[in-house]
């Protein structure tokens, strides 16, 4: 007895409150008020055991029959309880000296807790008790999101407490002026205070589907709130990127490089190219610098858009940089470019982090003095050591797998030599995962959107096959079948997040399988684990023709150009996003020979799993459009896919829902642009009340 009565918990000393409150990222008082239930207990009301239903919550009082300790099947507190209309079994598995004087035999008791109702009748485990009798609470009781350590009660006191303060400071006041509010039914209901305390504290006469499913005024008002926020920073962000200085990139005439790059180009724009060239030709010959988004479907021809916006900057004299985020696609870029622009005399500077100490050092020295015209490379074109003598455009491909820090890092790479006022770089965003709209308005709200909606001629459509596992060795034949014909097969394997090394093994051991069932084909593989120069060696052969299939993990995902695989096969296409194996399949398709894609799923068994997988999957069958695919993914899968994980903004929305509030985002980009014109106090103290530091961050 007297070891469990040590063991018995303690209310959290202070500095346990504090600890746990930082370990929730609760610091100021406004985190804590914005720290919202994940759902509520009604303890308003007594029920009856009779009416206990199965896997839901109840409350009753009644009196205790029996209470002991039984050994079998293990050590516990068995406590029965009668309420008159039925009894109910309370087993307790940890119990103190608390548990048996408060449910001693013959005590009235209050108990709440989920109903399990079994072969032998109702029962319990670890439900809340206390003695019956005293007042049942007139409000919901919340349950927060807590931290280890961090029990309910006092972190419920700690907000409630921040609350008071911030009101009795006045820093609950009204930020957004009433005529705006008045614009969607409800908004006005509740204000910010009263939202927060309603949620805090619901009555209990309060409708827990409307609050569950955040359809209530006082949730509806919060998000408006948020968004709103959202909204303003971006919107502010804008203007304060029209007041920022760039050189205007004026193109020159007839002997330029520009005319003269479009006159050898193999081939003619397509119409969305060459209305995409126009979009960013004409902000380049601004004084501001363009914050432009480039998207286009994998193929669609974006690295020739990237080629002529740099012949404009080149053109006016300054230098242009392009980022990728690997270094396989930085060089596919830097050859492709140099292929195009060294026979016009133009200068392309290769940087990256697995070359040479002295190739940098004269690489570096090139991009120093501007003798290098074109800057192409990885990560390593931003770090500090780098100078550029005169940049003027920052090209970023994959823009989302770059972080926002990443990118304020180029833009701040122009050196302040216009004249007092600090000039910043152009920069173009490209990416092949395109935007839903809903997402890009919101978090994207300050980025310019060009899109190349139409693939260049010639291409065949992938036809895309969801198959089960257990098909893997028709799949196979089917491969043979390619490579008879002389084409060329990918064979991508599945990401597992968690292990590398998982990767790493599935990836060897499906390279030994193709190679055994075909013994005269070459085989290779690829793998992010391997050294540089391995995986060019291994890239050069299947861009060469001489091997027939490409086993890899992901790190094929972009930028290869390889126009005679007609067959990509991945398996456990179900562990990737649509998008992800969308912009795979755009590996296969890039010749005039009919092309596939084989998605196989789930394991040889099948089993519900597999066919849930099947299900999702099968949307890469129905389309071929990017858009669709991706609007899909945002639905089922939500926007972290689109902004990568290191884009801090995404998680920036806590309470909003970019698919189901859309008509309230719609209200919040009008309500920016009308409130930075008209109310700009009142939007300022409601950006610094939302965002505090965080501003920055979302509109980069
Ligand atoms: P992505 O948009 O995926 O980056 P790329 O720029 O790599 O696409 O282009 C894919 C392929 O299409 C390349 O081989 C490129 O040379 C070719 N291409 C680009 N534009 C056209 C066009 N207008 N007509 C024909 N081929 C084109
Ligand atoms: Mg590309």
């Amino acid at each position: 007895m007297a070891t469990e009565a040590s063991t018995k918990p303690k209310t959290p000393s202070k500095t346990g409150l504090e600890a746990g409150l930082k370990k929730l990222g609760l610091e100021r008082d406004i985190d804590l008020a914005l720290h919202l239930p994940l759902r509520y207990e009604d303890e308003t009301q007594l029920q009856r055991l009779c009416d206990a239903q199965d896997g839901l919550p109840i409350q009753f009082e009644g009196t205790v029959t029996d209470s002991e300790v039984v050994f079998r099947p293990r050590r516990q507190l068995l406590v029965t309880v009668d309420d008159g209309t039925d009894a109910c079994k309370l087993r307790f598995f940890t119990f103190f000296p608390s548990h048996h004087k408060t449910l001693a035999a013959g005590q009235r008791v209050r108990i709440r807790g989920d109903v399990k109702r079994g072969f032998f009748g109702i029962e319990m485990v670890h439900p809340v008790f206390r003695a019956a009798g005293g007042p049942l609470p007139t409000a919901l009781t919340p349950v927060y999101p807590t931290a280890a350590g961090l029990g309910q009660n006092p972190l419920r006191r700690a907000v409630l407490a921040a609350l008071a303060r911030m009101a009795a400071a006045g820093e609950l006041a009204e930020t957004i002026p009433s005529q705006f509010l008045a614009e969607i039914v409800g908004l006005s209901s509740y204000s910010l205070h009263s939202s927060l305390s309603f949620l805090h504290n619901p009555q209990a006469d309060v409708s827990l589907a409307a609050l569950d499913d955040r359809s209530h005024p006082a949730w509806l008002r919060l998000k408006a709130e948020e968004l709103l926020a959202q909204q303003l920073s971006q919107a502010q962000a804008r203007v304060d990127r029209l007041a920022m200085r760039a050189p205007a990139l004026t193109p020159r005439g007839e002997t330029s490089f520009l005319q003269r790059l479009q006159a050898v180009l193999p081939f003619a724009l397509t119409r969305a190219q060459g209305r995409v060239v126009i979009e960013i030709s004409h902000d380049l010959n601004q004084r501001q610098p363009m914050h432009r988004l480039l998207q286009g479907d994998v193929g669609s021809g974006k690295t020739v858009v990237a080629a002529l916006a740099a012949a404009q900057c080149m053109d006016a004299g300054w230098q242009c940089a392009l980022m990728a985020p690997t270094e396989i696609l930085a060089e596919q870029h830097f050859r492709k470019l140099v292929g195009w622009l060294a026979p016009l005399g133009i200068e392309v500077a290769w940087l990256t982090g697995s070359q040479g100490k002295r190739e940098r050092a004269a690489m570096l020295a090139k991009v120093a003095s501007g003798q290098a015209q074109l800057v192409v490379g990885t990560h390593a074109v931003m770090q500090d050591k780098v100078e550029f003598a005169k940049l003027a455009l920052a090209i970023i491909d994959e823009q989302h797998r770059f972080g926002v820090r990443q990118r304020l890092a180029l833009r701040s790479k122009m050196n302040p030599n216009e004249g007092a006022q600090l000039s910043h770089p152009h920069m173009l965003m490209m990416t092949a995962t395109p935007i839903p709209r809903t997402l890009a308005m919101s978090v994207l709200a300050d980025l310019d959107v060009s899109t190349i909606d139409e693939l260049p001629p010639g291409r065949t459509p992938v036809l895309t096959k969801v198959l089960s596992e257990s098909k893997r060795f028709d799949v196979i034949e089917r491969v043979q079948g390619q490579i008879s014909q002389g084409r060329q097969v990918y064979w991508v394997c599945p990401l597992i997040e968690e292990s590398e090394a998982l990767d790493l093994s599935n990836a060897t051991a499906t390279h030994a399988e193709l190679s055994e069932a075909m013994p005269d084909v070459m085989v290779g593989l690829l793998h992010s684990r391997m050294p540089v120069a391995e995986k060019k060696a291994v890239m050069a052969l299947f861009e060469a023709g001489e091997m027939g299939i490409l086993v890899s993990t992901t790190v094929i995902e972009v930028g290869v150009d390889v126009p005679n695989a007609s067959l990509m096969v991945i398996e456990h296409a179900e562990r990737f996003g649509l998008s992800q194996l969308h912009q795979l399949r755009g590996r296969v398709g890039r010749g005039a020979a009919a092309s596939a894609c084989v998605l196989l799923y789930g394991t040889p068994e099948g089993g519900r799993l597999g066919e849930l997988a099947r299900e999702r999957l099968k949307v890469m069958a129905q389309t071929n459009d990017g858009f669709l695919v991706a609007q899909r993914d945002l639905e089922l899968r939500g926007p972290g896919e689109f902004l990568g994980a290191r884009q801090s903004g995404a998680a920036l929305l806590r309470f909003a829902d970019l698919q189901t509030d859309a008509p309230l985002l719609e209200w919040a980009r009008k309500t920016a642009q009308a409130m930075l014109q008209s109310h700009s106090i009142c939007a300022t103290q409601h950006t610094q009340r939302w965002l505090g530091g965080r501003a920055e961050l979302l509109s980069a």
